[in-house]
């Protein structure tokens, strides 16, 4: 379907503009790097289904970057929702639902034997940390070229996500300080893990790990890689963090540390755990969860961690996940859309769920591999895409997300859309 006109979208990124800086609660949406001078501003949703303020109609692979792996207003999590605000939106209080979610996600996560909720990935991700260098006693922390863990000062040293997108190796406001204690190795690259380890070996507190690289578009753990952070781990004393944000519940019900049997002692949550509303965890070992407050003297909080609202759709959302032959449904998917994306010059890297189609020869292991991508290749089919009407992520950095809701028409109308790019 042709997108006859973004009128609308245009009137109202203008008055944005206006009012919010950049038009946008989070940079990426802005679709700059694509090339565009405005965004689409996006109206209704429905299964793998989005229209836009003018009315158009897309084909959604973004679903608002991985939340919404039933895909756009699920009736099941509709209703959940609904029904939850109908008794009361917060109470800043214990609650049954709450329970409930925190009992799914220890049943589902291998590693996990406490959990705390918070509401942003980029708090579970700050608080796993702080966790860790108050169970250690140490400061320094590794973490990997591209790897994107939020936008807590310590973790904005060469982050993927919005940073790698706008080309910002790190951001002005983080005092260097700050990030003197992250040290930045290069994703599967574990000798240079090993050499830092050694260099800085009873400093330090943490290493923290996606455990498929989601943020630099998808690059896979080599074998072993994840095995060998372990090991490291071991050896000095420091904590294992994996950032199962994206990885979590959508490249197999526990995440990468199930997929990839590995061990971490913390994991981040969020995105799906959330169900589309804000919610995200982290969790882990009990003697190092122990130590947060009111148990321990590890401080963290929040007014609206544990809201029953996202409680309800985190946990409607995981409920459809625990329906028989839902991962095999999200392969099938998933294994489509990549022969969909695939062509010459295009290398598409897939683990389950998650995937990217880097207009790159191949291969790319790495984030220098990912930024030898040609953007300017990729911002033309993305406008293609997007004219024909089929939403990608408006970043060569970022995942597609195949959900539960996504139709064979869908993968047809994509299928279609790109061999005519190719052709
Ligand atoms: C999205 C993401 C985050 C940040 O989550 P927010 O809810 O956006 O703060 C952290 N880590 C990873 C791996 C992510 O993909």
């Amino acid at each position: 379907m042709a997108v006859l006109t973004d009128q609308r979208s245009a009137e109202l990124f203008e008055e944005a503009r206006r009012l919010i800086p950049g038009g946008v609660s989070s940079p990426v949406r802005a679709m700059r790097s694509v090339g565009r001078d405005h965004p689409l501003f996006l109206a209704r949703g429905e299964g793998g289904w989005v229209w836009d303020a003018d009315g158009n109609r897309y084909v959604d692979w973004v679903l608002s970057w991985g939340p919404l792996i039933a895909g756009h207003a699920h009736p099941a999590v509709v209703e959940a929702v609904r029904d939850a605000a109908g008794r009361g939106t917060t109470f800043g209080a214990p609650t049954e639902i709450e329970l409930e979610l925190a009992r799914a996600v220890v049943e589902a996560v291998p590693s996990v034997e406490q959990v705390r909720f918070v509401s942003s990935g980029t708090e579970a991700a700050m608080s796993a940390i702080r966790l860790a260098r108050a169970f250690t006693g140490r400061d320094r922390i590794i973490k990997f070229a591209g790897g994107y863990h939020g936008h807590a000062d310590a973790l904005l040293a060469r982050a993927g996500s919005g940073l790698a997108t706008l080309g910002i190796p790190s951001s002005p406001g983080v005092p260097d300080a700050v990030v003197a204690d992250t040290l930045v190795a290069e994703y599967n690259d574990l000798e240079a893990v090993r050499a830092l380890a050694e260099h800085h070996d009873d400093e330090l507190a943490a290493i923290i790990v996606e455990p498929v690289a989601g943020n630099m578009g998808v690059v896979a753990p080599a074998p072993g890689f994840l095995e060998g952070l372990r090991t490291v781990c071991n050896g000095t004393g420091a904590v294992l963090i994996a950032d199962e944000v994206i990885t979590g519940f959508r490249i197999a019900y526990g995440g990468g540390q199930e997929r990839f049997a590995f061990r971490p002692d913390l994991t981040c949550l969020g995105k799906i755990v959330g169900g589309g509303l804000p919610a995200a965890a982290f969790g882990g070992r009990s003697d190092i969860m122990g130590l947060l407050a009111p148990d321990g003297d590890v401080y963290q909080a929040g007014t609206l961690s544990g809201n029953p609202l996202a409680m309800a759709a985190g946990l409607a959302t995981l409920r459809l996940l625990r329906e028989p032959g839902a991962y095999e449904r999200l392969e099938r998917t998933s294994a489509a859309l990549e022969a969909a994306l695939a062509g010459p010059g295009v290398t598409v890297n897939r683990v389950g769920a998650m995937l990217t189609a880097f207009h790159h020869p191949g291969p790319v292991r790495s984030y220098a591999d990912a930024s030898g991508a040609d953007t300017a290749r990729f911002a033309a089919f993305h406008a293609h895409m997007l004219a024909r009407g089929i939403s990608l992520a408006p970043s060569q950095f970022e995942a597609a997300m195949p959900s539960l809701a996504h139709t064979d028409e869908q993968l047809e109308l994509t299928a279609a859309a790109a061999a005519e790019f190719a052709a």
